[in-house]
């Protein structure tokens, strides 16, 4: 394994590339919990990317990839390695086409598209995290997600820069080719949509994000959903029989359903709390940490576990626990 001073000096030698030494995560995280990277970079340059994520894999210690940090939570003994962000945050128009960076704000894209009268991921108003990630755990809200309007991603696969059709990415509810394949790194992606009246647009995501403010405020520190919402038809009959048809929606049974029935509301621990008014939302009241809001998310998924004979799944990711560089 190459020494930390020699991949840190062949980093600096990379053109447009930002460099932090034990650069605290929490600062790059809605939760606010986690403790330092080892080696933090980001770069709005794509070759300028790929030289230092190719750089970190020579290294031969641990590295990873992170977007906004919306959907993170980082170990509180940080991460040991490189953690890397691209950065290049171009939108542009051909037609009913947009072609987004992975590093633009997904609600950058959602505004863009609204300005110029194009129709189809207006719901996803309010979405937190940049776009590559959008594509990566395939984002969505309001039974609207970005699998419907994406044509085409484009990425590095750690040797060469690939495009992939829709159906390549192999979307799924929060699912894609790209959460299989996490030594892969999205630069961008091409969505089809709709030509619509932008006022009417405006309209409905404006009022889309006056619940969604509600719900989470936009100072709350928090990642979402903690877990996946479940598909009716994968649950064991004895599970589906005890589901009201009232809480399915589109096929699928909200996580939080379960999780009120096993009392997930309210649970306290520190400064880390289940949302009094969802079951499936925790947040960092304070100065909660990671080891924490570990517990807690042990202590659902073992509660509905022990009542359901049913394990939940993560939606959001993790870093710096067991290993998960890439
Ligand atoms: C208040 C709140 C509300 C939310 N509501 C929703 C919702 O309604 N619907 C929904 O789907 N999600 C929701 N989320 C979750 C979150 O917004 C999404 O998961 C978002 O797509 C994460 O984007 P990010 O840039 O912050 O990614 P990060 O949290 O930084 O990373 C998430 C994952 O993406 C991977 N990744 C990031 N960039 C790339 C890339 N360029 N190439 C390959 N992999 C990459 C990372 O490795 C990581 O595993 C919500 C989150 C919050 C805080």
């Amino acid at each position: 394994m190459r020494s930390y001073e020699e991949t840190i000096r062949r980093l600096s030698q990379i053109p447009d590339l930002s460099i932090s030494v034990a650069e605290p995560l929490s600062r790059h995280t809605r939760f606010g919990v986690g403790g330092a990277a080892d080696v933090y970079v980001e770069t709005a340059v794509e070759s300028s990317f790929i030289a230092a994520l190719l750089e970190a894999r020579a290294s031969g210690g641990d590295s990873t990839v992170i977007g906004s940090g919306t959907n993170l939570i980082v170990a509180d003994d940080g991460f040991r390695g490189i953690v890397l962000r691209f950065t290049g945050a171009d939108i542009s128009q051909t037609g009913l086409c947009v072609e987004a960076q992975a590093g633009a704000e997904l609600q950058q894209l959602v505004d863009f598209s609204i300005d110029r009268g194009l129709k189809g991921i207006e719901t996803m108003t309010g979405i937190p995290g940049a776009v590559g990630a959008a594509v990566y755990g395939n984002a969505g809200a309001y039974g609207h997600s970005i699998m419907e309007r994406v044509q085409q991603v484009r990425f590095f696969d750690g040797a060469t820069i690939r495009l992939f059709t829709n159906a390549e990415c192999e979307f799924h509810y929060r699912e894609s080719v790209f959460k299989r394949h996490k030594d892969w790194v999205i630069f961008s992606t091409n969505l089809h949509l709709d030509a619509a009246p932008a006022g009417e647009l405006r309209e409905s995501a404006g009022a889309i994000l006056k619940i969604r403010n509600e719900k989470y405020p936009p100072t709350m520190k928090c990642a979402g959903s903690i877990f996946k919402n479940l598909i009716l038809a994968d649950l064991a009959l004895n599970v589906q029989s005890q589901v009201p048809a009232r809480v399915i929606r589109e096929g699928k049974v909200p996580s939080a359903w379960f999780l009120e029935e096993v009392g997930a509301k309210g649970i306290k621990n520190g400064d880390i709390h289940v949302a009094d008014y969802h079951a499936n939302l925790i947040f960092n009241a304070g100065n909660g940490t990671a080891r924490q809001l570990r517990e807690v998310i042990d202590d659902l998924k073992s509660r509905v576990d022990h009542r359901f004979g049913l394990l939940l799944e993560e939606e959001v990711q993790y870093v710096g626990f067991e290993s998960n560089g890439s």
